[in-house]
C-alpha cells in the first residue's frame, strides 16, 4: 500500500469560496456542492478535458462527480464544444421554434420505443413539475405517491418526506412548503408492494399518479427488483394510477431509452434532463400522444419556458445524442465500469472490508454494508463517516467523487482503462485508510 498523502495547495479555492459566502447562500449555487457532509471546503474547477477536472490551485483530478451526471462523454468533448460555437455564432435564443428542437427531438423519439411526443424544459425540476401537473390535468386527481429515497427536484409536492407509520400522508422535507401541499402527497417504502396494494385500496380513487426512479441513484444506488417493477406497473394499470418514471439521472444513462428499455416497462409518463442536454440545461417530459394531446396549446395543462428548447442547448444535446447511438457504445462503456467496480470489490473481498458496491451500467456506489440495500432506511448513517476519510484521502490524490456518501459515482466514455486502473488503486488505497 502507497499511501501518497501529499496535502495539496488549495489556496485559491479557499478564497473563492470564502468570497462566494457574501455573495450566495452558504457560497454556492446549489446546497450538495458546499461540501457540509465530507470535510473541507469546495474545489472551485476552472478547467474539464474528458475525465479530468483542473482547479484554480492547478491541482488536476479523475472525475467521477462529472457534473452529477450529464457529462456521460466526460468533460468538453470535440463534437458538442464544436457544435455549441457553430449554433451560438448565430444567435443565443430567439423564444421562436428553431430547426434544433427538432433535430434533437426527432432523434430521441425515433429511437425511444416508449414515447410519442415530448416537450423541452430548462431542468429536470422543471421537468417533474410539469409530468406531475400533466398527470392530475389528464386524470383529474390530485393526490400523488412517492418513494422514500427518491429525489425527483425541488419541486414543492415531491419535497416531501414519510409521516409516521405506514401509508401516511407526508411531511414537508423543508421549509416553505404549505401543509396543505404535502397534505397531497404520500409517501412509501421502495420495495413494498403491501404498501402500495393497501394505499391504492384506500385512496386510488385520489391518486393521479405513482412517482419513481425505477434505477434511485440520489440516496445511494437502491436498486429494484424487476419482479417489484413489474408489479407496480401492473397495480398503476388495474388501480387506474399513471406510472411517472423519473428518468432525470437514468434517461440516456442506463441504456439509451433509459430504465424503462432496461427493465422494458411502459410507464406513462418520463421525465429527462442531465445527459439530455449534452452538458447544458435541458430537461424534457414525454408521453403518449393520448397524454401529451391534453398538454398547451393542444390541451388545458398549462406549461412554457422562456427559454424551452433553446437552440444552444439543443445543438449540444442532439451532437451528445448522436454519440449515444453509436454501436455498441452503451455495452462498452458498461463493460469498462463493471471491470473498474470488480477490481476494487475484489480487493475488498479479499481484505475482508466490509464495502459493497452497487452498480448498473455506467453508475457505481460505495456501499459500507454487505448487505443488500434497497430501501432508503437500510442504509446505515454512521457509515458516513467512513465515506469522509475516503472522500478526503482521494480528493488528495487526485480523484474527485461527489461531495456526500449518499451521492452515485459516475464513469464516462473519456475515462481509459489506464485511468480506471490507477483510479481503483487509489481507492483501495483510500479504504486501507477507512478501515
Ligand atoms: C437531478 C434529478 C432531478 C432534478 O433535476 P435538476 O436539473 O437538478 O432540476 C430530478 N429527478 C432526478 C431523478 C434527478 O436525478
Amino acid at each position: 500500500m502507497t499511501i501518497i498523502k501529499n496535502k495539496m495547495e488549495r489556496k485559491v479555492s479557499e478564497q473563492l469560496f470564502s468570497e462566494a459566502k457574501n455573495y450566495f447562500p452558504g457560497g454556492v449555487s446549489s446546497p450538495v456542492r458546499a461540501f457540509k457532509s465530507v470535510k473541507g471546503t469546495p474545489l472551485f474547477i476552472k478547467r474539464g478535458k474528458g475525465s479530468q477536472i483542473w482547479d484554480e490551485d492547478d491541482n488536476q483530478f479523475t472525475d467521477f462527480c462529472c457534473s452529477w451526471g450529464p457529462l456521460i462523454l466526460g468533460h468538453n468533448n470535440d463534437a458538442i464544444r464544436e457544435a455549441i460555437v457553430e449554433t451560438v455564432a448565430h444567435g443565443t435564443s430567439f423564444g421562436t421554434p428553431t430547426r434544433w428542437e427538432n433535430k434533437l427531438g426527432s432523434l430521441i423519439l425515433e429511437n425511444n420505443r416508449f414515447i410519442d411526443k415530448l416537450r423541452f424544459v430548462s431542468s429536470g425540476t422543471e421537468a417533474v413539475m410539469s409530468a406531475i401537473r400533466l398527470a392530475r390535468g389528464y386524470t383529474g386527481k390530485d393526490k400523488i405517491i412517492k418513494f422514500d429515497g427518491c429525489y425527483h427536484g425541488h419541486f414543492d409536492s415531491l419535497l416531501v418526506q414519510a409521516g409516521s407509520g405506514l401509508a401516511t400522508f407526508g411531511v414537508s422535507s423543508s421549509a416553505g412548503i404549505p401543509q396543505s401541499f404535502a397534505n397531497e402527497t404520500i409517501v412509501l417504502p421502495l420495495d413494498d408492494l403491501g404498501a402500495l396494494e393497501e394505499t391504492f385500496k384506500l385512496h386510488a380513487d385520489k391518486i393521479a399518479c405513482v412517482i419513481i426512479e425505477a434505477v434511485p441513484a440520489n440516496n445511494g444506488l437502491l436498486l429494484q427488483r424487476q419482479s417489484y417493477l413489474d408489479s407496480l406497473r401492473e397495480m398503476c394499470t388495474r388501480y387506474n394510477v399513471l406510472l411517472v418514471f423519473d428518468e432525470v439521472i437514468s434517461g440516456l444513462r442506463v441504456g439509451f431509452e433509459g430504465a424503462a428499455g432496461r427493465y422494458n416497462i411502459q410507464p406513462d409518463i418520463m421525465t429527462y434532463g442531465k445527459i439530455m442536454g449534452g452538458g447544458m440545461p435541458v430537461g424534457a417530459y414525454a408521453a403518449s400522444h393520448e397524454i401529451m394531446g391534453h398538454v398547451a396549446p393542444d390541451g388545458c395543462v398549462y406549461q412554457a419556458g422562456t427559454l424551452s428548447g433553446n437552440p444552444v442547448a439543443m445543438a449540444a444535446g442532439y451532437t451528445a445524442a448522436k454519440q449515444l447511438l453509436e454501436t455498441g457504445f452503451y455495452e462498452n462503456l458498461e463493460k469498462t465500469t463493471q471491470g473498474f467496480v470488480a477490481n476494487i470489490q475484489g480487493y475488498c473481498d479479499d481484505k475482508g472490508y466490509e464495502v459493497n458496491i452497487r452498480t448498473i451500467a455506467s453508475i457505481f456506489w460505495i456501499a459500507f454494508s454487505r448487505k443488500e440495500i434497497r430501501r432508503a432506511d437500510q442504509i446505515d448513517a454512521a457509515s458516513m463517516e467512513k465515506f469522509k476519510i475516503l472522500h478526503s484521502y482521494l480528493l488528495d490524490n487526485g480523484l474527485y467523487l461527489g461531495p456526500s456518501g449518499y451521492e452515485v459515482g459516475f464513469v464516462s466514455a473519456a475515462h481509459t482503462q489506464a485511468e480506471l486502473d490507477t483510479a481503483a488503486q487509489k481507492i483501495c488505497d483510500g479504504l486501507d485508510l477507512v478501515f
